[in-house]
C-alpha cells in the first residue's frame, strides 16, 4: 500500500521535481499524516459529495508552476475505485477532454454510491503528455454526509497523576497533533481537563477540551476511562468506602448467574462504575483489557469473557498507544482488535476508540498519532458521545515512521482512510501553530492570545470547503 503511494507521487511530480520529491513535500505531521502534493499545489472543491446526486467539483490551481495554460490541452480519466457507474454518464478508464475557465476546471458530474472517486488530469503541451496529479473526491450517503470527522484522544495523563507536563500544557500539544478534542485522564483525579481548561479562559482556542478521568475502583483491576461526565468518580468511594463496598455487595448479589472463574466482586464493580459514569452523562470505556502488567494480563479471561458479553461498557479502547513495559503495544492491540472482530461477529455492540494513554507528550511515541476518529453531528461533547456509543467512530494508529492503520466498522474504515490522504493532512498542519502559540501562552506568554485569536475558526473554515457544493458560478 505504501509502495503504491508514493509510486503515485512520485509519478505525479515526473519531470519537475527529483525523486527525493516524497520526502521534501510530504514531511510527516506530529499526526504521522503527509498532504499530498496534488493537495498542497492544487485545492479540490468540495472534496466530499453527498452520493447518487450531481454535484460540482473544481480543481483550483494555486500557485504560479500548476496554472493552466493556453495552447496545453488537458483529458481527465475517472475511476471510481469500488462500484462502476450505473447511471452516470462517464464510462472508467475513458478519456474526457475538459477546459480551463477563469484558471480552474469544473466538472459537473454524478457521483454514485458511497465511495471513493479518482480524477486523474493529464496535460498535453506540443504532443508531450504529463500527469497532473491524480485528484480524489469522496461521495458519501446521506447520512454520513451529515455528520463530519472529529479526532479526538480520550486517554492522555498529567503530571497531575504519573504524566510528565502540566494540563494546559497537554491541551497545547493535542492541537499541535492535529486533535479536534481531548480528554485528560489522570488516574483518580476528574479536575486535570478543567484546570487545562482553566488555562485558556478567555483564548479563543478552536481545540475542545473535555473532562475526564481513569478510574481504579478499590479491590477492581479493570480499568476504566469516564469520558466527559460532569463529576468524578473517585470521590464516591474515596470518601466513603463503606458505602461503595455496601451497593457493589448488594449488585453483585441481585446479579444472575455468573460463569465460573468470574470474580463477581470484581465484574459488579466494573458495572457500579459504568452507572455512576453514565450518570454523569458520560462515556464508560474499558481500558487496554490485554495490557500486561506483573508479566500477566491485567484483566483476568474469564472476568473479561463477561464483561463484554454483558456489554457492561459504553466503548472499548481497541487501540493502545501508550507501552512502557516489555510488552509492547502491537501485541496489546492485535489482540484487542482480534477481540473486537470475534465480539462483532458474536452480534455483540462495540463502540471502538484509539487513544495513546501517553504519560508525556514529549517522550512519546504515541502522542498525537493515536487517536479516535467520531463522526458526530457537530464537536459538542454530547454529540461526540453519541458518536462513539452508536458505533460512529474508529480507531487509528500510526506508529512511528510509517502510515496510519484505522480500526472499526468497515464503511467508516474505508472514508476515514480517504481522510487520512486528503482532508487531515491539511488540518493537522493548520492546527500545528496553534497548538505551538497555545504551548507559548501556558508559558506565561500573553501576546500568544491575540495570535491564537487571528487563527480561530481556520480549521472550521477547511471543513466548509471540504464539504460545501461548489457554488453555481466561479468564486
Ligand atoms: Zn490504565
Ligand atoms: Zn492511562
Amino acid at each position: 500500500m505504501r509502495t503504491r503511494w508514493m509510486t503515485v507521487a512520485l509519478l505525479v511530480l515526473a519531470g519537475t521535481v527529483s525523486a527525493a520529491a516524497d520526502a521534501l513535500f510530504c514531511p510527516q505531521l506530529p499526526s504521522g499524516l503527509r498532504v499530498r502534493p496534488e493537495n498542497r499545489f492544487y485545492d479540490v472543491r468540495p472534496q466530499i459529495v453527498p452520493a447518487n446526486q450531481t454535484s460540482v467539483v473544481e480543481i483550483i490551481p494555486l500557485h504560479e508552476q500548476v496554472v493552466f495554460k493556453s495552447g496545453t490541452t488537458y483529458e481527465l480519466t475517472y475511476a471510481p475505485m469500488i462500484s462502476l457507474p450505473q447511471r452516470g454518464g462517464w464510462a472508467p478508464g475513458t478519456k474526457m477532454s475538459v477546459t480551463p475557465e477563469n484558471g480552474r476546471i469544473r466538472i459537473t458530474a454524478l457521483f454514485e454510491g458511497e465511495q471513493e472517486h479518482a480524477l486523474v488530469l493529464e496535460a498535453t503541451t506540443g504532443g508531450r503528455k504529463r500527469t497532473l496529479g491524480q485528484f480524489r473526491v469522496y461521495s458519501a450517503a446521506e447520512d454520513l454526509y451529515a455528520l463530519r470527522p472529529y479526532k479526538g484522544d480520550i486517554h492522555m495523563h498529567s503530571h497531575y497523576s504519573d504524566g510528565v507536563e502540566s494540563p494546559a500544557y497537554m491541551a497545547g500539544a493535542c492541537r499541535r497533533a492535529g486533535l479536534h478534542f481531548m480528554a485528560l485522564t489522570d488516574h483518580r483525579f476528574y479536575a486535570s481537563s478543567l484546570k487545562a481548561r482553566e488555562a485558556f479562559d478567555g483564548v479563543p482556542v478552536d481545540l475542545r477540551i473535555y473532562p475526564g478521568e481513569e478510574v481504579h475502583t478499590p479491590d477492581n483491576p479493570v480499568h476504566i476511562v469516564s469520558f466527559g461526565a460532569n463529576a468524578g468518580i473517585t470521590e464516591l468511594y474515596r470518601t466513603n468506602d463503606a458505602v461503595y463496598r455496601k451497593e457493589v455487595a448488594e449488585l453483585a448479589a441481585s446479579l444472575p448467574e455468573t460463569p465460573p472463574g468470574v470474580n463477581r466482586f470484581q465484574f459488579a464493580a466494573c458495572r457500579w462504575a459504568a452507572d455512576r459514569i453514565r450518570e454523569r452523562n458520560g462515556l464508560a470505556m474499558f481500558c487496554h483489557p490485554y495490557w500486561v502488567t506483573g508479566n500477566r494480563h491485567n484483566v483476568d479471561e474469564a472476568l473479561l469473557d463477561h464483561l463484554l458479553a454483558a456489554e457492561v461498557f459504553d466503548a472499548l479502547e481497541l487501540i493502545s498507544g501508550d507501552s512502557r513495559d516489555s510488552i509492547p503495544a502491537n501485541d496489546i492491540n492485535a489482540l484487542q482488535v482480534a477481540r473486537y472482530a470475534e465480539e462483532r461477529a458474536k452480534g455483540r455492540r462495540v463502540a471502538v476508540c484509539g487513544i495513546s494513554d501517553t504519560h508525556g507528550a514529549e517522550v512519546s511515541d504515541a502522542f498525537g498519532r493515536y487517536f479516535t476518529v467520531a463522526f458526530a453531528k457537530s464537536l459538542e461533547l454530547p454529540d461526540l458521545i453519541a458518536a462513539i456509543r452508536d458505533l460512529r467512530s474508529v480507531a487509528v494508529e500510526c506508529p512511528g515512521g510509517e502510515l496510519p492503520r484505522s480500526y472499526g466498522p468497515f464503511r467508516l474504515v474505508r472514508y476515514t482512510h480517504f481522510l487520512m490522504r486528503e482532508v487531515f493532512p491539511q488540518h493537522d498542519e493548520l492546527c500545528f501553530e496553534e497548538g505551538r502559540l497555545m504551548i507559548q501562552y501556558a508559558a506565561g506568554d500573553g501576546a500568544a492570545a491575540a495570535r491564537i485569536a487571528l487563527l480561530h475558526g481556520q480549521t472550521a473554515a477547511l471543513y466548509e470547503r471540504c464539504w460545501s457544493p461548489a457554488g453555481p458560478s466561479v468564486r
